[in-house]
C-alpha cells in the first residue's frame, strides 16, 4: 500500500511507544453513529443520542429475541480518535531551541524579496492583515493540515483504516518545517 522505504507499524502498541513521549497521546471519544454528537462535556455521561435517540453502545439480541443494551462494558457504538495538538505545542514551548525556532520567521528572517519560507508568501501576510492580533505575536503557531487517500468506511468491508495526515508547523526555519 505505502512506497518503498515506507513502512506501518503493525501494532498500536508501537505507535503508542513513538506519539506518547512526544506529547503526542491519542483519546479515544464516543460519538453518536449519525454524527450528531460526541460524549463529552455535557453529553460525557449520557447513555443515548440527545438528537436521533440511539444508543451510546452496541446492543444485543436476547434469547427472548428483545433487544438489550450492553451498557456496562459493552463496546461503544462509533469512537473518534483525536489527536490533542496542544501538549505537543507544549512541548515544543518546553525546549529552548524549539521555543527560539517558533519565533524565528519574525527574529531572524531574511526579509527582502525572495520567497524563501511561508512567511514571505502573500497568504501569510494577508492572514496578518485579517487577523492583526493573531498577527502580531509571531509565537503564535500557523500550521497546514494535508491528508492523502483519507476514505471513509462506506464503501469499504473492512473496519479500521489508516491514511497520512501531516501537520506541518510553518513558523519553523527552512527545513525545520516537517514534523
Ligand atoms: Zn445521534
Amino acid at each position: 500500500m505505502l512506497l518503498e522505504g515506507n513502512t506501518l507499524l503493525n501494532r498500536n502498541y508501537e505507535d503508542k511507544k513513538i506519539l506518547c513521549p512526544m506529547g503526542m497521546e491519542c483519546k479515544k471519544i464516543h460519538a453518536c453513529p449519525n454524527d450528531y454528537i460526541l460524549y463529552r462535556k455535557n453529553f460525557e455521561l449520557l447513555k443515548s443520542c440527545p438528537r436521533c435517540a440511539l444508543s451510546r453502545y452496541k446492543l444485543k439480541q436476547k434469547d427472548d429475541n428483545t433487544i438489550e443494551e450492553i451498557e456496562k462494558h459493552g463496546p461503544p457504538m462509533k469512537v473518534m480518535w483525536y489527536l490533542p495538538i496542544i501538549p505537543m505545542m507544549k512541548c515544543l514551548f518546553a525546549n529552548p531551541n524549539d521555543a527560539k525556532n517558533l519565533s524565528w520567521h519574525e527574529d531572524e528572517r531574511k526579509c527582502d524579496d525572495m520567497y524563501r519560507h511561508p512567511a514571505d508568501s502573500i497568504q501569510w501576510k494577508k492572514f496578518d492583515d485579517e487577523f492583526p492580533e493573531f498577527g502580531k505575536e509571531p509565537r503564535n503557531i500557523r500550521l497546514g493540515l494535508s491528508t492523502n487517500g483519507m476514505n471513509s468506511l462506506v464503501n469499504m468491508s473492512t473496519n479500521h483504516i489508516s491514511w497520512p495526515v501531516l501537520l506541518v508547523i510553518y513558523n519553523l526555519p527552512h527545513g525545520l518545517c516537517m514534523k
